[in-house]
Parts: C-alpha cells; sequence; structure tokens
C-alpha cells in the first residue's frame, strides 16, 4: 500500500537545483534509504518530506492527503536528525515522555498512558535502567538512544532520519543500527533514512533511492541496486571496491576490451563493462576463456584480500576473493568474469544496457 508519494517534485535554492524532479512512492511499513554522495538533495529531500521546506513544484502525498503545503505539525511524521538535541537537564524518562506531554489533551493520554508508553519504546531501545538519570549523564550512543525514543514514541506515521548514526562511535553504530532496524519492524512504522554510506543503506534498506546530482538515479532492493546497476554511477558508487569499469570498443561482432575480447550484442558506440570485484574468478595457471594480466598490489582485508591486476598498460583492475592469496606483484594471473553478471553501460549516457 503506497503511503508517501513525491511526484515530481523540484526544489531550487537561488540557482542551485537541489532536488530535480523526483518521483518515489514508498510503501506503508516500509524501510527506504535515500543514498547519495554530499550535495546530491538527499537532506533536501526528507525536508520536503517532512514540511520544512515547500516545494517549487510537484506534489507530495502522506497516507493519501496531498501535504504539499501542509504544516510540519499537520504531517505527523517524526524526524531524527544527525546532531540530535536531548534536554540535557532533564531526566531520560522526562526526555521521552515530552513529546506526549505536550500533546496530551489532544492524543487523550492518561499520566498512565505516557508512563506505558515510554516504558515501551525505552523496554525495545534497552534504555530502560537509565530512565532517572540526568540526559546530560549518558554516553553518546545512550544520547541517540534517548533521541530515537523520543521522535518515535509517539508512533508517528512516518519516521524521518537524516545520518541519524554518523555521530557515533563505530561499535555503538553497528548496535544502534541493527536495533533500529528491528524496532521499524516490530512498530511496522514507514522510514526514511538518508546516508552517504553504502554499508547503512544496503544493511537497513527494503529498498534504496540512489540520488546524484538532485535527482533519483535508480530506485530498488538492496539486491538490484547491487547486482543490476541502472546506471554506471550506482556501480561505482555502490560496493567496496566498487564495480571495475572497463571501456570496450565495438569491432564487427567483437567487442574490444582491455586485455579480451566481448560478443558485440549489437552496439556501435563505445561501451563501459562492469564487474564486481567478487564476480572474478582466477588462478595462477591458464584456464581456458580467462584473462591474462598481471598481479600489481595484494590488500589482505580482514577475511578477504583485494588482488589488483593490471590487464595492459592502462586497465586496473579489482578482483575481491575468500582464498587466500600468496601472490607477489609482477607475477601473472588468470582471470575469468562471470559474464552473468557483468553490465554494459552506454559511454555518453551512463545509462545500463540491458
Ligand atoms: P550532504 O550529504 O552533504 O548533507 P545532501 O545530499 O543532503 O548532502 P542537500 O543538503 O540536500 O544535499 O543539498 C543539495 C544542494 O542544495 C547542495 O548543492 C546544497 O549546497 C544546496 N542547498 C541545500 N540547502 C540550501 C540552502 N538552504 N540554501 C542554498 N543552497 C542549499
Amino acid at each position: 500500500m503506497t503511503y508517501v508519494v513525491l511526484d515530481n517534485v523540484i526544489k531550487r535554492y537561488g540557482k542551485v537545483l537541489a532536488v530535480d524532479k523526483v518521483s518515489l512512492t514508498v510503501n506503508k511499513g516500509e524501510f527506504v534509504v535515500l543514498l547519495g554522495p554530499s550535495g546530491c538533495g538527499k537532506t533536501t529531500t526528507l525536508r520536503l518530506i517532512a514540511g520544512l521546506e515547500i516545494p517549487d513544484e510537484g506534489r507530495i502525498y502522506i497516507d493519501g492527503v496531498d501535504v504539499t503545503y501542509k504544516e510540519p505539525a499537520e504531517r505527523d511524521v517524526a524526524m531524527v536528525f544527525q546532531d540530535y538535541a536531548i534536554y540535557p537537564h532533564m531526566t531520560v524518562y522526562q526526555n521521552i515522555a515530552f513529546p506526549l506531554e505536550v500533546r496530551k489533551r489532544k492524543l487523550r493520554l492518561s499520566k498512565k498512558d505516557i508512563e506505558e508508553r515510554v516504558m515501551r519504546i525505552a523496554k525495545l531501545l534497552q534504555i530502560d535502567h537509565l530512565l532517572d538519570r540526568k540526559a546530560s549523564q549518558l554516553s553518546g550512543g545512550q544520547q541517540q538512544r534517548v533521541a530515537l525514543a523520543r521522535a518515535l514514541v509517539r508512533e508517528p506515521k512516518v519516521w524521518l532520519m537524516d545520518e541519524p548514526l554518523s555521530n557515533l562511535d563505530a561499535l555503538i553504530r553497528l548496535q544502534v543500527r541493527a536495533e533500529l532496524k528491528r524496532l521499524q519492524r516490530d512498530l511496522g512504522i514507514t522510514a526514511i533514512y538518508v546516508t552517504h554510506d553504502q554499508v547503512e543503506a544496503l544493511t537497513l534498506a527494503d529498498r534504496i533511492a540512489v540520488m546524484n546530482a538532485g535527482r533519483v538515479v535508480q530506485f530498488g532492493t538492496p539486491r538490484e541496486i547491487y547486482d543490476a546497476p541502472r546506471h554506471v554511477f550506482v556501480g561505482t558508487f555502490v560496493g567496496n571496491p566498487p564495480m571495475n569499469i572497463l571501456r570496450c570498443r565495438p569491432s564487427g561482432d567483437l567487442m574490444q576490451c582491455p586485455g579480451f575480447t566481448l560478443r558485440n550484442p549489437g552496439v556501435k558506440n563505445e561501451v563501459y563493462f562492469g564487474i564486481r570485484p567478487e564476480y572474478i574468478e582466477w588462478s595462477t595457471k591458464p584456464v581456458e576463456g580467462a584473462v591474462k594480466g598481471v598481479v600489481y598490489v595484494v590488500e589482505p582485508i580482514g577475511s578477504e584480500y583485494i588482488i589488483n591486476v593490471k590487464l595492459d598498460s592502462e586497465a586496473l583492475i579489482k578482483v575481491k576473493t575468500v582464498r587466500e592469496v600468496t601472490l607477489q606483484p609482477g607475477d601473472e594471473i588468470y582471470l575469468v568474469f562471470d559474464l552473468k553478471k557483468a553490465v554494459l553501460f552506454d559511454s555518453e549516457t551512463g545509462a545500463a544496457l540491458s
């Protein structure tokens, strides 16, 4: 069921086109992540949904209602920012209860109702043992959980988050990330989450909208985004290391790529051949159909290795493998691409060809 809709939304700041004809549909209970580099328009898109900005063109709907010109308070959304603000002089309980206290008449809540709701959310976020503490006496991770609890306690229609984990240290970030996802599932809340961190996007999202230069370049499940990028930008922005991109020239029935040839699928112009580093098999001995290269450098990354391979004087590609690598720079290596996983992109528009 469609719940949040952006229909051709445009937002300009003077000459800057921050959001350029963005259309998105978010389903009820879905977790959607807006992913993209700095300045691509993610935060502006979120602020438009929250009602903190008004679009120049286009419409925004929440739960079937046109909210384009409605005030933030009329939209029933909760927003959590990167630099969360909690009230340091209040206790954790008072912080979390605050949004309910200010609305208790409107929501017809008794003291007991408020207590129950605060307890429920505090338990879910594992801060129920801290309720009597002053907020100023908490660690950064605990403070962030209080901020999340406060945003969620009134169970808004839509939960909007702008890099809410970026101020946390790495270990706590992983912990809160998992809790966030669990909580969103348990409460069935519709969530829209902004990040430039692809790992966060891939782990949290039901669907990811990859943005670049104010536009949504692709909107799909993490699997689709990862395995079937519709644009070369998506292939190179998502993945660590990103997709390898090689230039190939058509020549009759074949495509001339660096160090190898491919069957020409019928293109007339130069294309980009994209292959993810883990979809390349390697061997130290010649194998039929393999592409010969020379090891440039090997980077061990814990349980995996990245082998950097030169295919010719210009093309360097990365191979990701879990097999132990004892290769040295200068050694010969034979690569077999899993062509089912390869993607061809138009070199002018960047769009995927099939
Ligand atoms: P980041 O990850 O760095 O926060 P972002 O993807 O969230 O980036 P936005 O903050 O939405 O990007 O900004 C999109 C564009 O709009 C940028 O070029 C930015 O400089 C511009 N912009 C954003 N807010 C304003 C503003 N209030 N006034 C003028 N320009 C703005």
